[in-house]
């Protein structure tokens, strides 16, 4: 029997990203907010203190900041006629555990999506007639120019190190010239740029294109945020994706937000209180609470007025299905909500290999390197070539870490002397190229609820169904043969260009950029929350994240993520307050 505890206003699931933006924002406004992390209290001095944050095997190989896949995980299949298997070991994307979410081993790459992006089934089908049947991509039911002031408070309170390329609709020399108009610059000026990207911004240029500097959630000088937390110039470690930042200089709700919440008495975190479900009164209309289980197995009831899952993606649509909020997605009827529309991303690579050049890559960040932006969203005419969306191509000095790092070319054997000999000779001298490209929802791709497998807590595990469509590889390969024109350019000794062929593999990592199955919309019968990220059904349940992208663009996700999130609390505030209910009437 779960022991009840008195109501707070607001009960946040999970603290990452979203969970600290709305924790702030509603602390501001005078709410009693708590949060409720499943993993444990994490912070610089204690947790990734620079005489340990560089440890390889801790936390690259030993996933130590991951989720534990002996605690929970998912199952998964490539298509409907397969039985799902459970994931023991995670691969394909790590979603993170504990106060910072993935926040903290994050890159930091970090992008707008493109207004097109927001509009993607009204648009191509303007400009290239119906989608097929099989595509369920919808119009986001808000447009970039609404979310444009929000993307600029995600990048200030980040301190975002970028160029822009257009600032109210004048195009800036250096930066990205495709991005959305913007209202201001970066807030901080680039990083120092390195040798790789620095030949590919020259090849990229020579052959036709407009390459500029990433932006990057790492500090190219110190930074003070409008909260008044300062960050430290980063210093190059390329400790950086899957690593926590002993030096202050990658934005993580840590170096950013933390310091202010724990100051203010009306916030509280409770780590290691994992959430089991939402619960609703007996109309099904409003959640009441939620249920909690600590590490010694205690069961608690938390009631509250207003309920955000900021969970992350996965998570946040198993605790829809197992809390029996919205109507499941049946792919057979197309007909439900919840686990509707999953997607994902696909990513390819030119590996360029120099004798001469000295590309030292193990002088990196995150978000360090150069890109293009021409055959992202709808930036290219699309005519004859079979598919509709992109993806940016970009060449990063994220990191030479020892263990991780062995470029060698095609042909080269996996092991043994000729391995080594070919490890010594190109990990100093090669470049490469990605490209990061766009999925989008298909009626075959969905999370519902596994028949079979279940958690420690005798619940069902979730069940992911998902591959690529024939779209999503002719796009890659469209990519990836660009890339391999620029290595080209580049006038190495080789290339070796890695096409993203077959079935999708959960195997190999790939990018922890899932999206959707809590989409969002403007019919209540193809999403489950409205604009302002408010449910539909449950009108004080609110969904953050990325769940509610209704597919997927060709950038990093975390930008829109944020800009999302500040524009449901601005609306919580400014609209759900004032008159609690639907904030949009269906
Ligand atoms: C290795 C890696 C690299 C990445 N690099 C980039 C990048 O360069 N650019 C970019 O844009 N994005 C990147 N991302 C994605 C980015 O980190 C996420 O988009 C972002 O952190 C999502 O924030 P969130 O608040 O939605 O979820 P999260 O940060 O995942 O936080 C969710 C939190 O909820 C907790 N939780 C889950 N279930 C429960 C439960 N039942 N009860 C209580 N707590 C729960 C989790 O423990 C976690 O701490 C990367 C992700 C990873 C893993
Ligand atoms: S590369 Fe920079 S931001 Fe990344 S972990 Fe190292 S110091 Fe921190």
């Amino acid at each position: 029997m779960a022991k009840k505890l008195p109501a707070v206003d607001v009960a946040l699931v999970g603290f990452g990203w979203t969970a600290a933006i709305v924790a702030e924002e509603l602390t501001a406004a005078g709410l009693d907010v708590l949060a409720l992390e499943r993993g444990a209290w994490r912070d610089t001095p204690t947790d990734f203190a620079v005489t340990f944050a560089q440890d390889e095997l801790r936390y690259m190989w030993r996933r130590s900041l991951f989720q534990e896949p002996a605690r929970q995980t998912l199952t998964f299949r490539n298509s409907m006629d397969q039985t799902a298997l459970p994931m023991r070991h995670l691969g394909s994307f790590l979603p993170a555990t504990g106060v910072g979410g993935a926040g903290i081993h994050w890159n930091g790459q970090n992008w707008r999506f493109l207004p097109t992006d927001f509009v993607a089934r009204s648009h191509n089908e303007a400009r290239y007639g119906t989608l097929p049947e099989s595509m369920t991509v919808q119009d986001w039911g808000v447009t970039y120019d609404e979310l444009e002031p929000y993307y600029d408070k995600f990048e200030y309170l980040c301190g975002i190190s970028g160029k822009a390329g257009n600032i109210k609709g004048r195009i800036q020399d250096g930066g990205n010239p495709f991005e959305g108009p913007r209202a201001r610059d970066y807030p901080n000026p680039p990083l120092d740029m390195v040798y790789g990207p620095t030949l590919f911004a020259a090849a990229a240029r020579e052959t036709g294109h407009k390459p500029f500097p990433c932006p990057a959630a790492n500090m190219s000088r110190a930074y003070t945020n409008p909260l008044g937390v300062t960050l430290a110039p980063c210093s190059y470690c390329g400790f950086c994706e899957k690593f926590g930042c002993g030096n202050y200089s990658k934005s993580s709700p840590q170096t950013t937000i933390l310091p202010v919440l724990m100051r203010r008495n009306n916030f509280e975190l409770r780590t290691q209180c994992e959430v089991l479900r939402v619960n609703c009164d007996s109309s099904g209309k409003r959640a009441t609470s939620v249920t909690y289980i600590d590490t010694e197995g205690r069961e608690f009831e938390q009631p509250a007025e207003m309920i955000f899952l900021c969970a992350f993606a996965q998570h946040n649509v198993h605790l829809l299905l197992l809390s029996g909020i919205g109507k499941p997605y049946d792919p057979k009827s197309g007909e439900g909500v919840v686990g509707r529309n999953y997607a994902y991303q696909i990513v390819s690579s030119v590996d360029v290999f120099f004798d001469d050049k000295i590309i030292n890559p193990f002088v990196g960040a995150g978000g360090l390197g150069v890109g293009i932006d021409e055959y992202n969203g709808d930036n290219f005419d699309h005519g004859g070539l079979g598919f509709i969306g992109g993806g940016y191509l970009a060449c990063w000095n994220t990191h030479g870490r020892p263990i991780e790092l062995h470029p060698t070319p095609k042909g080269t054997p996996k092991w043994g002397s000729k391995w080594k000999e070919a490890v010594a000779r190109n990990y100093l001298t090669t470049a490469t190229i990605s490209t990061h490209g766009a999925v989008m929802s298909y009626r075959t791709n969905y999370l519902d609820l596994d028949p079979t497998y279940r958690d420690a807590h005798g619940r069902p595990l979730l069940r992911l169904t998902f591959d690529f469509g024939d779209n999503e590889h002719r796009m890659s390969d469209y990519l990836t043969d660009r890339a391999a024109e620029i290595a080209k350019a580049m006038k190495p000794r080789e290339i070796h260009a890695k096409k993203r062929n077959g079935h999708y593999s959960v195997v190999p990592y790939q990018t922890t950029h899932n999206t959707g199955g809590a989409a969002m919309g403007t019919d209540p019968r193809t999403s489950f929350v409205n604009r302002y990220l408010q449910s539909w059904d449950v009108p004080n349940l609110f969904v953050m994240g990325s769940s509610v992208f209704p597919q997927n663009a060709g950038y990093n996700p975390t930008g829109t993520i944020g800009a999302l999130t500040y524009a449901a609390v601005d609306a919580v505030k400014n609209i759900y307050l004032k008159n609690p209910g639907p904030m949009v009437q269906a």
